[in-house]
């Protein structure tokens, strides 16, 4: 049975000037679900993560967050109401230590970062616990981005964004990242929404999909039943 979704989107719309890059959008995260958002490049994924964000805003629709409205809210306000995104790109500070740029996800969140709370990443991420005490800027990509997830779970966020997570890295990397975004979310609760133009590897770990074409959802599914589905998977997906 589907849960209750913590995260709504209803027709949702926004543009950047005379672009329209999403069309009345829809879709919902529940608690311990996965929902990949997956379509060709250009198609709005990244910016329907930036408008749930507050990063672009919005020219028509509703979102709401645990019930609550988040239209008017400023994205700094996001985290404090369990809401983190990882954009594209696994930005961190090259200059700090792996462990201050955890500390940072605590910023403005629902307390510090507490002992528990790095225990908590260390565990999930045994990597980021050897490297501590190093600087970020030697880190691998994959690493990097073990770390930037690290650092969003450090707000505890009742939803999390994640924008691209496999890009560049190597299938190997790929396969135990999701892995433990899998069992993070099975064991935690967490409601993802995972952009992805790796449909496959996306899908492998998905509950649910939702396909993007020119800021229109033309797909929506449970994943499975869009991995078995060639038509849908070759029309949409390439693979
Ligand atoms: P990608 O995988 O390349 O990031 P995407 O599915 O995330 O693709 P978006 O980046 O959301 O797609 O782009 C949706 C549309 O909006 C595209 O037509 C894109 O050219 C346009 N667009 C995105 N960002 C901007 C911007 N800052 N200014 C103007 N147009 C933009």
């Amino acid at each position: 049975a589907r849960r209750w979704p913590v995260l709504t989107v209803e027709n949702l719309s926004a543009g950047y000037g005379p672009v329209r890059a999403l069309d009345s959008v829809s879709l919902s995260a529940a608690p311990g679900e996965i929902t990949a958002v997956l379509g060709a490049n250009g198609a709005g994924k990244t910016t329907l993560l930036r408008t749930i964000s507050g990063l672009v805003r919005p020219s028509g629709g509703r979102i709401s967050l645990a019930g609550r409205d988040l239209t008017g809210v400023s994205t700094e306000d996001l985290p404090a109401l369990g809401l983190a995104h990882v954009p594209e790109g696994r930005g961190v500070l090259a200059e700090l230590t792996v462990e201050e740029n955890l500390r940072l996800g605590a910023l403005g969140a629902r307390g510090r970062a507490t002992a528990d709370g790095l225990r908590r990443i260390y565990d999930l991420f045994p990597v980021l616990a050897d490297r501590r005490n190093g600087l970020a800027h030697v880190l691998s990509g994959g690493e990097r981005q073990m770390l930037v997830i690290g650092r969003a779970l450090l707000s505890r966020p009742k939803v999390l964004l994640l924008d691209e997570p496999s890009l560049g890295l190597a299938p190997r990397i790929v396969a135990q990242i999701f892995d433990l975004l899998r069992a993070l979310v099975r064991d935690d609760g967490l409601a993802v929404v995972l952009v992805e133009q790796n449909a496959r590897s996306a899908l492998s770990i998905a509950d649910h999909g939702v396909v993007l074409n020119l800021g229109e959802v033309v797909v929506r599914r449970d994943a499975a039943t869009l991995v078995a589905d060639d038509d849908l998977r070759h029309a949409y997906l390439g693979f």
